[in-house]
């Protein structure tokens, strides 16, 4: 009994809020009830997300007190690395453990000049698309701002970043507009003028197609780059690769993209991965220019990284090229994504988790 009792008086004294899924303004009404000033969140902000300290005891700046109040209410995570692997065309692949015993995978992906991280919204992903090799992990959970946030944290450390400007984009695992709450406000977070500050058009959000989400996402007062994972002109064959094309037609998400508010010099950014026999005919790519018709747009073509147990092929290049070329003459911009990480499986939709823990659709996953 009195060993019950200690173990309850250690659970009702543990800190129970972590400061990272936290805003600052959301700091700020915590510390105001703590009886702590609120600008203290700013000072907190500089020291995890611009000095990356994450032990009260080393904020030099806050009194011996206030240090000890905030390690009695709050904790501060930070993704463990489980498995970092470099690819020989330097983009580096990460696995990060959770809090729970569950893991998510983080790509850096440096290019000339410039530095991405393709970050995760969700432990796996519940859309389903038929051709990602994420899809058959089946939706593990969604992930908490901290968690979403602390991956560029972990990565930009684990880099050697230094002061370098840098891009997110959330085209790791899992649909961000599934998991819309979660991920505004990790957008909040990464874009706070205290912390990483990074600019809201070093942000892409990209999204399967969830139009009521697009539609709430376009009244944001932060607005990243949108991309639209649209990979068919035609319904019918849209919907033998995007489950949730049943739900939302390619018409009602254009509707939506034309509604979208852009800047002056912005574009909506359509993903098509291309695959052998299914969307990549000349007909599919003159049907595509024709929908974008009008729109401020560009298309991103993606031929398929293949995998195993994806039962699509992967076009020739001149079938890439001759898709590309047909997008172009009708005034379309069009960009053919480079592959980045092939060798260690860090392109697109190829994140998987292989070892750890797994869930029953994950187990489900690997047997099909
Ligand atoms: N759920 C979001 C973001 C994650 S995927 C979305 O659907 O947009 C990021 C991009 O990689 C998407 O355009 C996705 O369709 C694409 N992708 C998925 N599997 C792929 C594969 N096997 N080969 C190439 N691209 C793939």
């Amino acid at each position: 009994m009195a060993h019950e009792a200690a173990a309850t008086k250690k659970a009702v004294t543990m800190p129970t809020i972590e400061l990272t899924d936290l805003t600052r303004d959301e700091i700020e009404t915590a510390l105001r009830d703590l009886g702590v000033e609120p600008y203290r969140a700013g000072q907190l902000f500089q020291w995890i997300y611009q000095r990356g300290v994450v032990d009260f005891a080393s904020m030099t700046n806050l009194s011996q007190d206030v240090r000890r109040t905030l390690a009695e209410h709050f904790h501060i995570s930070t993704l463990a690395i489980a498995r970092h692997d470099t690819s020989e065309d330097g983009t580096e692949k990460f696995l990060l453990l959770l809090r729970d015993g569950r893991h998510v995978e983080s790509v850096f992906i440096p290019d000339a000049g410039s530095r991405t991280f393709c970050v995760s919204t969700q432990v796996g992903c519940a859309m389903g698309c038929t051709f990602c090799l994420t899809a058959t992990m089946g939706l593990g959970r969604n992930l908490s701002p901290g968690e979403i946030v602390g991956q560029v944290r972990v990565l930009a450390a684990a880099v050697a970043l230094g002061g370098k400007a840098f891009n997110v984009v959330l085209m790791g695992m899992g649909e961000p507009l599934h998991n819309y709450d979660q991920t505004m406000a990790a957008l909040r977070i990464l874009c706070d003028k205290a912390g990483c500050a990074l600019p809201p058009r070093r942000i892409t959000l990209s999204t399967v197609g969830l139009v009521p989400a697009i539609e709430r996402l376009a009244t944001e007062p932060l607005m990243p780059n949108l991309a639209i994972s649209l990979h068919a002109a035609s319904e019918d064959v849209r919907i033998r690769l995007v489950p949730s094309a049943r739900k939302y037609s390619i018409t009602e998400i254009l509707a939506a993209c034309r509604r979208f508010p852009l800047k002056h010099r912005d574009r909506i950014t359509f993903e098509y991965v291309l695959l052998a026999g299914v969307n990549d005919s000349d007909t599919e790519a003159r049907k595509l220019a024709k929908l974008l018709r009008g729109l401020r747009a560009k298309v991103n073509l993606i031929p398929l990284n293949p995998a195993a147990g994806i039962p699509f092929q992967r076009p020739s290049d001149d079938r890439v090229n001759q898709f590309g070329r047909i997008l172009s003459e009708h005034h379309v911009a069009v960009t053919v994504r480079k592959s980045r990480g092939r060798d260690i499986r860090a392109a697109c939709g190829q994140l998987a988790i292989e070892g750890g823990r797994k869930s029953p659709a994950q187990s489900l996953g690997d047997a099909i």
